[in-house]
């Protein structure tokens, strides 16, 4: 009960946007960063593995340098509730587009789907996969994790993420599971096949916000971070067919150094 007590201190909305427009100026400045000719390689292992992502290339300094890196341990007693507003989804049917890209398998949206966070629009880009959990919650992973990441206009991302734990079979998953790309290719747009996107999301879009990076090189900074704190359930069958694809496809958590982490009620 102290504890409780302890973790709700109450955080003016004002202070939330502050940070909101902080992160939005790293964004910016990454935005007009000159482009890179060719990105090095990476992976999950070895000498082109997390560890070693800051030195393949100078576009991923911030994989070495930053201060606001993604994913977190988010220890959930110690989150800062905050009055945030809601996530508002707007839903729309797109046709089934995947790739296996060679770091995960990627639906790539069209236009349609998006995110309203207070004032702001998000639109749906693309969601792919990370087994297990990037994000771990009080040092646990989940099997899966998937991400949703959502573009303004301007260029400013907000990625939802949500937690996958084994469990019923997830039928929400079913067009998109068929189709899953066992080898590295070409993007397939799946004739006759669409896909609501917010089908595949928890009822309760409650979450957990901080100021974060893109978890694969460049490691961009000015992400802001939403990881739904209700997880969704797959059945360990569901879990073996994208595990059959990848598995270890997570970057390790990184520091927190300064950042706070806020919750919804
Ligand atoms: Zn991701």
């Amino acid at each position: 009960m102290l504890h409780e007590t302890r973790s709700r201190i109450p955080l003016p909305f004002a202070a939330l946007l502050l940070l909101v427009a902080s992160s939005a100026c790293a964004a910016r400045q990454e935005a007009t960063a000159k482009p890179e000719p060719a990105a090095a390689h990476w992976s999950y292992s070895g000498d082109t593995g997390p560890d070693h992502w800051g030195t393949l290339d100078e576009a991923y300094f911030a994989a070495a340098k930053g201060v606001a890196q993604s994913p977190i341990d988010i220890v959930t007693g110690a989150a800062i509730e905050a009055q945030a507003p809601a996530l508002v989804f707007t839903a729309a049917s797109v046709p089934l587009t995947i790739v296996n890209n060679g770091h995960t398998i990627e639906v790539d949206c069209a236009a349609g789907n998006s995110v309203q966070f207070g004032s702001q629009t998000y639109a749906l880009k693309q969601f792919h996969f990370h087994s297990p959990s990037e994000h771990t919650l009080d040092g646990r992973n989940a099997a899966l994790e998937m991400h949703m990441v959502h573009k303004m206009a301007d260029g400013h991302a907000a990625v939802v993420g949500v937690l996958i734990q084994e469990g019923a079979t997830n039928a929400a998953f079913d067009a998109i599971w068929q189709h899953l790309p066992a080898t590295p290719g070409p993007e397939v747009t799946v004739p006759g096949v669409t896909i609501d996107p917010t089908s595949l999301l928890p009822a309760d879009r409650g979450y957990y916000f901080y100021d974060g990076s893109l978890t694969t090189p460049p490691c961009t900074e000015g992400i802001r971070w939403f990881v739904l704190k209700t997880p969704i359930q797959m059945s360990s069958g569901q879990i073996a067919a994208f595990r059959k694809a990848y598995y270890g496809n997570n970057r390790p958590v990184q520091p927190h150094h300064a950042r706070i982490v806020l919750r919804t009620p």
